[in-house]
């Protein structure tokens, strides 16, 4: 079994590359090192079932496989909202460029879309009937509507063209190999905890995340790629909720760090809640995540620390 992985040097997919590798696989991981790092898949260079290709989504690729899993994409705001029609650019013709190639050689392609194509939601928690609440002239829009449209291509690709396809939308996810400078709250807060410095809590921190550790995680997504029940869109994230400020009170306990919180503005069109309805993942794959924010916090903190005394 051969797998393409576009986005595989960043942190989902460089674990998704380990992972299939695990399993005896082969993967050929394509990025263009936007947000992904080379040291994220440099332990896996001399393996012979392993290939690293520098190339962007947005421009045509031919290659023989049998699954992609499409990831390419930034996923944290501060990124995504770098170059914003980069970003729609990525979402769009990177999923059109995947699904052209899955229609050409026959294979089975996933698309980790996200929990923000339900926008700020008006239902609480969201399950995957649920149609969203994006604004689509929003500074977030790029990101969620890119991922929207990717989604109706890849169900448009999949009635029209037959693709063998699959839709995970993923919750907020964290866990060793994010960025320290990545601009998402986890790993903000640990990196700010690390160094003694203030917290910064946009807005009051009442907003609530609900955080999903990475091994839970590509599990389901794994999960979903090898079953045959549904092409999903499929919810996977773990659907215990924290506000942002009891996230940064564990944070301070996990670090044993006595920084204080700090209030910055909230960000335009910052979901107020979020929480994952996982009934679908549990009913086809008996999947549940095992690790709480506690444990996931332990196993991730010691990798901001390393990287920080290096
Ligand atoms: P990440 O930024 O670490 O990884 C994205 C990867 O895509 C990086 O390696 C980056 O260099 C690469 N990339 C970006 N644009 C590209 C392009 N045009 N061509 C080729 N490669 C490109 O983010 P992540 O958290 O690992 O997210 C991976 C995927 O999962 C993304 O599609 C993201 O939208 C989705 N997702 C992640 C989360 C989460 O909480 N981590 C939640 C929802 C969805
Ligand atoms: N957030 C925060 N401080 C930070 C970074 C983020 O309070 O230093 C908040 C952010 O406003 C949002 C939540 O934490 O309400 C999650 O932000 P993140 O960027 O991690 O993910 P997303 O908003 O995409 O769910």
């Amino acid at each position: 079994m051969v797998n393409l992985v576009t986005g595989g040097a960043g942190f989902l997919g460089s674990h998704l590359c380990d992972r299939l590798l695990e399993r005896g696989q082969e993967v050929i991981c394509l990025d263009n090192f936007f947000t992904g790092r080379r040291s994220n898949v440099v332990h896996l260079l001399g393996n012979p079932k392993f290939e690293l290709i520098r190339h962007d989504v947005v421009d045509p690729f031919k290659l023989e496989v049998d699954r992609i899993y499409n990831l390419a994409c930034p996923a944290s705001p501060v990124h995504y909202q770098y170059n914003p029609i980069k970003t729609a650019k990525t979402s769009a013709m990177g999923a059109i460029n995947c699904l052209g190639l899955a229609k050409r050689v026959g294979a089975r392609i996933l698309q980790a879309s996200t929990s923000e194509v339900y926008g700020d939601p008006e239902v609480h928690p969201q399950p995957e009937e649920y149609r969203g609440n994006v604004n689509p002239i929003g500074l977030r829009a790029c990101y969620d509507e890119g991922k929207r449209y990717a989604e109706t291509l890849f169900f448009d690709y999949h009635r029209e063209n037959k693709v063998d396809i699959r839709v995970v939308r993923i919750f907020n996810t964290f866990g060793p190999r994010m960025l320290a400078d990545d601009g998402r709250v986890v790993s903000n807060f640990i990196v700010q905890a690390l160094k003694g410095e203030d917290l910064t809590v946009y807005g009051d921190g009442s907003q609530t995340r609900s955080f999903c550790y990475v091994d839970d995680l590509l599990e389901g997504m794994i999960g979903v790629m090898e079953q045959e029940k549904t092409v999903g869109p499929v919810n996977l994230g773990n659907p215990n909720e924290f506000t942002i400020k009891e996230l940064a009170q564990r944070v301070l306990e996990k670090v044993g760090s006595s920084s204080k919180l700090i209030e910055n503005p909230l960000p335009a069109d910052d979901p107020t809640q979020r929480k994952p309805d996982i009934s679908l993942a549990k009913e086809i794959l008996d999947w549940t995540p095992k690790v709480e924010l506690e444990e996931g916090l332990d196993r991730t903190i010691p990798h901001f620390r390393a990287l920080l005394e290096s």
